[in-house]
């Protein structure tokens, strides 16, 4: 690798263990819904926590807001 790919490998978010996120399958309307709540810096991760985990989706807020950032291992 030369420099720049080393400095663009070093940018890259760090892969961590499978994102909770990525265990969440919706179909549908909800699905629709989740992007669009992702997509919305007024809804909380907090809300977005409690709008899963009505659907037997049990993932930490923590887990959503690292994933609303590109920073978890579903970004490549
Ligand atoms: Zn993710």
């Amino acid at each position: 690798m030369n420099s720049l790919d080393e400095l663009r490998a070093l940018s890259r978010p760090r892969k961590g263990p499978p994102c909770g996120m990525a265990a969440v399958h919706l179909q549908g309307d909800d699905w629709e819904t989740l992007q669009v709540g992702l997509a919305d810096p007024a809804i909380t991760a907090k809300a977005l926590m409690a709008w899963l985990a009505k659907r037997g989706f049990t993932v930490s807020f923590w887990t959503i807001a690292r994933h609303r950032r590109g920073e978890c291992a579903c970004k490549s």
